[in-house]
C-alpha cells in the first residue's frame, strides 16, 4: 500500500473526504479530481490537515468533453496505480426529476475515467456502488449474490456502471475491479473537520436529524410507524463513514495482491439494523439536545428493513466495521456542531 498513487474522482465530497485521509494515513499519494459541483474546496485543507500529508488536486468536470483531455494528461503525468471513482450525482429524488441528467453525467464520467487510466497503464478501479442497486427484492441481510434492481435511475447508474466495469474486467484481464455497496453511510471524522455537508434541506436521516439538533431545522419528519420492524419505524445498516473509507484502502490493497480478480463486488455495512427511533435516541444522547420529531406517512419507494452480510468483505478485504451508533452519532454531532452551517462560513 505504502507509497501507492491513486486517483480519487470526486475525492472533496463527503466520502470521498474521508477516502482521502485513509489513504494518505496508509502512506499513499492522492491526486483528487473534484468539479465542486456538491463539494468544497476547503475539505482539501482539511484532510491535509487531518492527515499530516498533501493531496493533489484537479478542478476538473469528468463528465465535461471540453475537460477530458486535460484530465488524461493529468493523470498520465500523475502515474497512479489505479483510482476510487466517486464522482457522480447523488440525489435519488432529483434523479427521478431528471434522470437523463443522472444517466448522462454519471456514466460519461466514468468513461472518462476508465479511459484516462487505460492511457495511464493503471487498469486498477474501486467504485462507490451502492446498496440501492438491490431494490427491495432480497430477504435481510442481503448478500452479493443477491438479485438487483434498483428503483430510481441514481440506482441504476449505479447499477450500470458496475455491469460496465465487469465487462471491462470480463474483455481485459488487466482490468482489477472492485464495486463497492454501500449501506448508509453516516458520521464524520472524529477530528470535526470534515463531514457531510448537504446542498439545501438533507433527504437523509442522519444529516436531517443533526440540522434539527444544531436547530437549522425545526422538527423531523419520521416516514412511517407502522412498518413490520421492532417499533414500526424504518430499519437501515448505517456504517460510519471512517469505516467505509478504510474499507477502500482495504479494496485496493486487496486488488493490488491478485494476479486477476476481475471484478468483485463486496457489501460495505456493520450487518445490523437500526430503527429511525433508535436513531433519534442515540443522536439526542450524542448531543444531549432535544429533537422533536412528529410521525409520518411512510414516504414513496421506502421498505421496511435492510441491512448487510458484510461476510465477504469481512473474509476477503480482511476489513470489517468496528464504530458504534454511539461513535457515528457523536462523531456526526462533533461535526456539525462544530460547522453548522458546513463548508459554508
Ligand atoms: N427517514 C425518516 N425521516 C427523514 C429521512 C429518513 O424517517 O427525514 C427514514 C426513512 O424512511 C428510512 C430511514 O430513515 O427508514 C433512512 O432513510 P435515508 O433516506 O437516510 O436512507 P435510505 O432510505 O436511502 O436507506
Amino acid at each position: 500500500m505504502n507509497s501507492m498513487r491513486i486517483i480519487v474522482a470526486g475525492g472533496a465530497g463527503y466520502i470521498g473526504s474521508h477516502v482521502c485521509v485513509e489513504l494518505v494515513k496508509a502512506g499513499c499519494k492522492a491526486l483528487v479530481i473534484d468539479n465542486f459541483v456538491n463539494s468544497s474546496p476547503k475539505a482539501l485543507e482539511r484532510i491535509s490537515e487531518i492527515a499530516g500529508g498533501d493531496v493533489e488536486l484537479l478542478e476538473a468536470d469528468l463528465a465535461d468533453p471540453a475537460d477530458t483531455q486535460r484530465i488524461i494528461d493529468a493523470v498520465k503525468a500523475f502515474r497512479p496505480d489505479g483510482a476510487v471513482h466517486l464522482a457522480g450525482l447523488k440525489a435519488v429524488g432529483e434523479s427521478v426529476a431528471e434522470p437523463v441528467m443522472y444517466y448522462s453525467v454519471n456514466l460519461p464520467a466514468t468513461f472518462t475515467l476508465v479511459r484516462a487510466l487505460e492511457e495511464a497503464n493503471a487498469r486498477l478501479i474501486v467504485f462507490s456502488s451502492s446498496a440501492t442497486v438491490y431494490g427491495a427484492l432480497n430477504e435481510n441481510p442481503i448478500d452479493e449474490d443477491g438479485a438487483t434492481g434498483p428503483t430510481n435511475p441514481y440506482g441504476r447508474t449505479k447499477l450500470f456502471i458496475e455491469e460496465i466495469l465487469k465487462d471491462l474486467a470480463l474483455a481485459d484481464k488487466r482490468w482489477k475491479v472492485c464495486n463497492l455497496r454501500y449501506f448508509n453511510p453516516v458520521g464524520a471524522h472524529p477530528s470535526g473537520r470534515i463531514g457531510e455537508d448537504p446542498n439545501g434541506i438533507p433527504n437523509n436521516l442522519f444529516p436531517f436529524i443533526a440540522q434539527v439538533a444544531v436547530g437549522r431545522l425545526p422538527k423531523l419528519k419520521v416516514f412511517g410507524d407502522d412498518y413490520p420492524t421492532r417499533d414500526g419505524t424504518g430499519v437501515r445498516d448505517y456504517i460510519h463513514v471512517v469505516d467505509l473509507a478504510a474499507g477502500h484502502v482495504a479494496a485496493i490493497d486487496y486488488l493490488s495482491r491478485k494476479a486477476t480478480p476481475g471484478a468483485v463486488a463486496f457489501n460495505l455495512g456493520t450487518g445490523s439494523g437500526v430503527s429511525v427511533l433508535e436513531a433519534i435516541g442515540a443522536f439526542k444522547r450524542a448531543s444531549n439536545r432535544d429533537i422533536p420529531y412528529e410521525i409520518a406517512p411512510r414516504r414513496d419507494g421506502d421498505i421496511a428493513e435492510f441491512f448487510a452480510n458484510p461476510s465477504r468483505a469481512n473474509a476477503e478485504l480482511g476489513w470489517k466495521a468496528t464504530k458504534s451508533l454511539a461513535d457515528m452519532c457523536a462523531d456526526h454531532w462533533r461535526w456539525q456542531s462544530g460547522n453548522p452551517n458546513g463548508y459554508r462560513d
